[in-house]
């Protein structure tokens, strides 16, 4: 029988259910449980069924979390075997900090844009700042990686991933324009009529930390214009043939900036991080080298 709200006890207060009684119980062996008196009688049957879900839930969690390191330590037992590489080892990767890189190349993320995302936008944001940060963390030479403006919902965003503040990043709560000379700065646009040909140490590529699926279009890159910071696009249109927009996301450029930081030509990196459905074709090496398109100034910034 249900009883009022305010009898009803929180499941927190409950005993621990009997997880092998309940393992891959359906609705109807849900009902039947409650009905034969397993639970506390104060609890109402929504909220025992939820409970028991919870229960469930966490349970499979941890076993599929265990599955999982099992099979990566068959997998690295494996390859070791094979005497395949394993990727760079946990000293390597100590080793490989932005202060001992001799890439010297710097990237800001700008993440003052988070007033104009949803939360499902800001926390996809987040986790492109996080893949820019792994894949960085995972370079012979890593770029001088900053991200700005590191201080509303992004910031407390970024708090969900534990031990976030020993990240080899510059998390700076300023804007990019306090922390950079204005002229070393060039913020990335698609937008931009400039094509961008070769990374420079004197200069610092800004992305937009904005996930807004185009409803913020051309922002950047009007923002750039209004307050006469350098802007420039990436020499997409250059090498391949898009069959799909040309904005990219946050780590997607993070990583095509990252491959030309290691020396990749612009068109390998572009080929290596581009997805399929974005529909990148290698431009012919017969083509003119700026479609018509594109009445661009190619220019190192
Ligand atoms: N509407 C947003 C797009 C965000 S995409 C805007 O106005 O910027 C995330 C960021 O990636 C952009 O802000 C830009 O810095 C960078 N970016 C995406 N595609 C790019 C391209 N083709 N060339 C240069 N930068 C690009």
């Amino acid at each position: 029988m249900e009883t009022s709200d305010q009898n009803r006890r929180k499941p927190s207060n409950l005993p621990e259910p009997d997880m092998k009684r309940f393992k891959g119980s359906s609705d109807k062996e849900e009902e039947n449980a409650y009905e034969t008196g397993g639970p506390n009688q104060s609890l109402s049957k929504r909220q025992f069924k939820k409970m028991l879900k919870k229960e469930k839930w966490l349970k499979y969690k941890a076993e599929k979390r265990a599955k999982e390191k099992e099979r990566k330590k068959q997998r690295k037992a494996e390859a070791r075997s094979k005497n395949l590489c394993l990727g760079p080892s946990r000293k390597i990767l100590k080793s490989s900090t932005m202060a001992k890189s001799s890439c010297k190349i710097r990237v800001a993320i700008d993440l003052s844009f988070d007033d104009l995302m949803t939360d499902k936008a800001l926390s996809k944001c987040v986790k492109q700042v996080g893949h820019c940060y792994s894949l960085n963390r995972r370079a012979k030479n890593p770029m001088q990686l900053y991200i700005t403006s590191f201080n509303g919902k992004s910031k407390e965003q970024m708090a969900k991933n534990v031990g976030y503040g020993n990240w080899d990043i510059h998390f700076r709560t300023e804007n990019y324009l306090d922390i950079f000379k204005k002229d070393d700065v060039v913020y990335l646009c698609s937008e931009s009529e400039n094509v961008l040909s070769s990374l420079s140490e004197d200069k610092v590529y800004v992305i937009g930390g904005l996930v807004d699926h185009n409803a913020h279009k051309g922002l950047t890159f009007r923002l750039a214009e209004e307050h006469n910071i350098n802007h420039c696009q990436l020499p997409l249109q250059k090498y391949l043939h898009m069959s799909s927009r040309k904005v990219l996301t946050i780590d997607h450029v993070f990583e095509i900036l990252l491959g030309v930081s290691e020396g990749m030509s612009w068109k390998d990196a572009f080929l290596r991080v581009l997805p399929a459905r974005k529909g990148a074709v290698e431009r012919d090496s017969n083509e003119t080298r700026l479609s018509p398109e594109m009445s661009a100034v190619d220019v190192t910034l």
